[in-house]
């Protein structure tokens, strides 16, 4: 494919382990602002598809192109300064410092050096955790040590980290995984809201939550794409209902 508008263009995307296709000659699109769900039952190659995008996993087929650019083998750390942010299943907060300094540190240093004074910097690095600590609820919070944070609070501090670089493209693998009720309701409005800036692929089992923030869903089986579209679409093909959701 030629040039796309498409933040994201998946194409052809196949991964083997030892013979075993976990990605199948996947394609996957992506618009710009769109927050994608995908779902589909265990094993059927969701976490390594959110891999390959970001670069921990080495596509034995197929191109990922992201804002048109080819990122099949580009490594990882580029695909972050390039602006791909992923977060994994579990947090990798750090639970010694206080929350403004995760932020602090998840500022992107390397950018824009020249020119910047050190204490312009600083004034710039302190007004951003500021704004992301006020994104993800936890301005008033800014002096706790983060292993004092409730476990959803771990999770918006992850995801306030990934912020701190500003993505254009955000996935996120079971964000609310152990969370409470209130927590669940908090991080649906969370990840609607940081949304508008990017475009979002996020990881989710639980139903209710997914109805509450997907533009659209991919259902995912056996590493290939069974079905894709609006949540009723998706809920009442009965390929879904006979591989994942009837269970
Ligand atoms: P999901 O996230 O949808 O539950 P995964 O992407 O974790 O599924 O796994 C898809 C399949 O690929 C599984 O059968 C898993 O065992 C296999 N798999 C994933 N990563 C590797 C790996 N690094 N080596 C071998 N097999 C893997
Ligand atoms: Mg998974």
């Amino acid at each position: 494919m030629s040039n796309t508008d498409f933040v994201l263009a998946v194409e052809d995307l196949t991964v083997s382990f030892d013979g075993f296709k976990a990605i199948d000659s996947l394609n996957f699109y992506l618009d710009r602002n769109e927050l994608r769900v995908v779902i589909g039952p265990n094993g059927a190659g969701k976490t390594t598809l959110l891999d390959l995008i970001c670069g921990k996993t080495r596509a034995s087929h197929g191109s990922i192109k992201f804002r048109n650019e080819e990122m099949t083998r580009v490594p990882e750390y580029l695909r972050v300064r390039k602006g791909i942010g992923r977060k994994f299943q579990t947090p990798s907060i750090y639970e010694n410092l206080s929350v403004f300094q995760n932020l602090e540190v998840s500022f992107p240093r390397g950018r824009g050096v020249f020119g910047a004074l050190a204490f312009r910097r600083d004034d710039e690095v302190r007004d951003r955790v500021r704004a992301v600590a006020d994104e993800i609820g936890l301005a008033g919070q800014l002096d706790t040590e983060a292993g004092l944070l409730s476990h959803g609070q771990k999770q918006w501090l992850e995801i306030g980290m990934l912020l701190m670089q500003e993505p254009e493209l955000l996935m996120l693998d079971e964000p609310i995984a152990g969370m409470s009720v209130r927590e669940r309701e908090i991080t649906a409005e969370l990840l609607k809201r940081i949304c508008v800036n990017r475009s979002m692929i996020v990881i989710e089992h639980d139903m209710a939550f997914v109805e509450q923030i997907a533009h659209k869903v991919t259902v995912m089986h056996q590493g290939k794409i069974l079905a894709e579209g609006n949540m009723e679409q998706v809920q009442s093909d009965q390929r879904v209902i006979d591989v994942y959701l009837g269970h």
